[in-house]
């Protein structure tokens, strides 16, 4: 029998647990919430065009792709709470980012060996620079697939909002087997979409990268790379729309 949801629940937290019990490791998570889309969605198709046709298909990376799960794991408080002040990303906010890009490596393959054991199939791209560098383009966007799987909803900040708000990271998995499959939540997170009020993501982008109907990709990325750079090349990161907002945590 193929693995339920719940024992992926429980395989997600043991991998947590083990992960933060090693003493290299800083970071802290929330309860992590999962949600699973069908291969067969049809908005799976539509990503070819939202995001570019190169952008995959679940069976393009799974051959009888049936399922798709995906999870966020969200920062405690204390993460975003570091990166509010000042313009650079602070370090326990890049910290956290290339823990959790680990963690959900060890999470993945976690799951994926336990459900090889069971005689099933599972693959997935790693939690980030699953993108081309030059036009930033992603082959396979988490935070699109997440939407799909009814995960979250999208905020002004072209991030994910989740029950448990955005500040955290996703990660999916394209398995063989089916699982049942939640309705989109149809309620938005987030108060601009909700009431027109809020733009608190804006006013925190200093560079000018997130506007109200626009998002500088590249500036963004330009961001990105500066604070990259303050930390040795290993974490692309800003962050500075998603923390300090109202939806940062939910
Ligand atoms: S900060 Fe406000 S406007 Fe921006 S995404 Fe969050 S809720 Fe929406
Ligand atoms: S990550 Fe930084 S640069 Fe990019 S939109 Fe958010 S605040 Fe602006």
């Amino acid at each position: 029998m193929a693995l339920s949801i719940r024992d992926i629940k429980s395989i997600i937290n043991e991998t947590i647990s083990d992960y933060t019990g090693n003493c290299n490791i800083i970071s802290k998570w929330k309860e992590p919430l999962i949600s699973v889309a069908s291969a067969d969605d049809l908005y799976f198709e539509k990503l070819k065009r939202i995001i570019s046709e190169k952008h995959k298909n679940p069976d393009e990376l799974l051959p009888g792709a049936e399922s798709v799960i995906t999870y966020f794991l969200p920062f405690a408080e204390e993460i975003p709470k570091s990166n509010e002040a000042g313009r650079d990303a602070s370090l326990i906010w890049a910290r956290a980012y290339i823990e959790t890009n680990r963690l959900i490596s060890i999470i993945n393959k976690n799951l994926k060996k336990e459900i090889e054991d069971k005689g099933y199939n599972a693959a997935g791209p790693a939690a980030t620079d699953n993108f081309s560098k030059k036009d930033l383009i992603s082959y396979w966007s988490h935070k699109h697939v997440a939407w799909i799987a009814g995960l979250g909803r999208f905020g002004l900040h072209k991030m994910l909002i989740t029950e448990a708000g955005s500040a955290g990271r996703i990660g999916s998995l394209v398995v063989d087997f089916e699982l049942p499959v939640k309705a989109r939540p149809t309620q938005e997170l987030c108060l601009y979409y909700k009431d027109g009020s809020c733009k608190e993501c804006i006013r925190n982008c200093v560079f000018g990268a997130l506007e109200e109907n626009s998002f500088n990709r590249q500036l963004c990325y330009s961001i990105l790379k500066e604070n990259a750079a303050k930390y040795n090349g290993s974490a692309d990161v800003c962050g500075k729309c998603t923390v300090g907002v109202p939806c940062a945590i939910l």
